[in-house]
């Protein structure tokens, strides 16, 4: 079967013929990869940047992709949830389902977890999980729509680790999917929301899709809008997902005194704030969040259901896997939002 491959450290990836994958275990589901969404964070594969070489869960050479729809084309002998023919998407953090953080909730988190994409992925015809990795697409999405439940997802997560109420305002630093995503679910809460970019592209996008408040930090300052907003009170709490320094900065310059900061940007390289003059003598609070657990996938599901968010827009590009020099090209111009891959 045809898959996109990186073999070697060094900038590029290979479609190469490999042998499709069989049934080994009785929990694992075989699924035909009908699309598969490019993310940013194989940008860097492909570009190979240091980001990419240092990441210590890359093990080359691999099949790439983790944001994965797909029929099932086969199950194994334990499977109990799947059967042929069933829609599924995945969860990228593959779990254990037995160690100290699995069975507390936190499978995100699990202590032997195996990052999808990173020893094998779905940017291929077939590909295999284990029954616990797997989801079923809810009725109401299309296909190509269920390829953005994986950012979503992340958005979810995000929105859900601080505590929220109608009417309060947060600001997302970055217009990418996942930002909009997360302002959609916010605004489903009843809570104002304001998205900062510098793409303008991505600003208009962000506007159309989620009705926001939107601020192009290159023509406005930030800082005096929400200001104003906020009679001086300044956000709520502040999501960044911008991953770079000035979108940190930016974050702490937002952010009420003893507000959250929450931070899921992908950052290339290391950033430098002094915690005391940022956080300390302002009680402020920064935590994290990636990937999402089976209580976020339950509120997404629910959410899809309520018709309170619509997937369909961000989906704006479809290729033929053999065009994926062209897909990562266009995720990297940032002028578009998802790009899915056509196996
Ligand atoms: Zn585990």
């Amino acid at each position: 079967m045809k898959a996109l491959v990186k073999e070697h450290p060094e900038p590029g990836l290979s479609l190469l013929d490999i042998e499709e994958p069989q049934i080994q275990n009785a929990d694992d589901v075989k699924f035909k990869v009908e699309f598969c969404a490019i993310c940013v964070g194989e940008t860097k594969v492909y570009d190979w940047n240091e980001w990419a070489a240092n990441d210590p869960t890359l093990e080359l050479p691999t099949v790439l992709g983790h944001e994965a729809v797909g029929v099932v084309s086969e199950v194994g002998s334990d499977v109990k949830v799947f059967k042929p023919g069933d829609r599924v998407t995945v969860d990228p953090l593959i779990n254990c389902g037995h160690c100290y953080q699995c069975r507390s909730g936190h499978h995100n988190m699990c202590m032997d977890r195996e990052i999808y994409g990173k020893r094998r992925g779905a940017f291929a015809e077939y590909a295999i999980l284990p029954e616990r990795s797997m989801c079923k697409i809810p009725d109401k999405l299309s296909l190509e729509e269920g390829a953005v439940l994986e950012n979503f997802g992340i958005a979810v997560h995000a929105v859900e680790v601080e505590s929220h109420d109608p009417g309060d305002l947060a600001v997302i630093i970055g217009c990418g999917p996942i930002g909009i995503l997360a302002a959609q679910t916010l605004i489903a809460e009843g809570v104002n929301v304001v998205l900062t970019d510098l793409n303008e592209w991505r600003l208009k996008t962000a506007e159309k899709i989620s009705g926001c408040t939107v601020i192009n930090v290159k023509e406005e300052n930030p800082r005096h809008i929400i200001e104003e907003m906020t009679h001086g009170n300044m956000a709520d709490f502040v999501i960044e997902a911008g991953a770079t320094q000035s979108a940190l900065d930016q974050a702490f310059d937002l952010i009420k005194d003893r507000g959250t900061v929450i931070t899921i940007g992908t950052f290339d390289n290391p950033v430098s704030f002094n915690p005391f003059f940022k956080m300390t003598r302002r009680e402020i609070k920064l935590v994290s969040t990636i990937g999402r657990t089976w209580e976020t996938w339950r509120r997404m599901v629910q959410l899809v259901e309520s018709d309170k968010i619509k997937l369909k827009p961000y989906v704006t590009h479809i290729l033929p896997m053999e065009e994926f020099a062209k897909g990562y090209d266009m995720v990297k111009s940032q002028n578009v939002m998802k790009v899915l891959l056509k196996p």
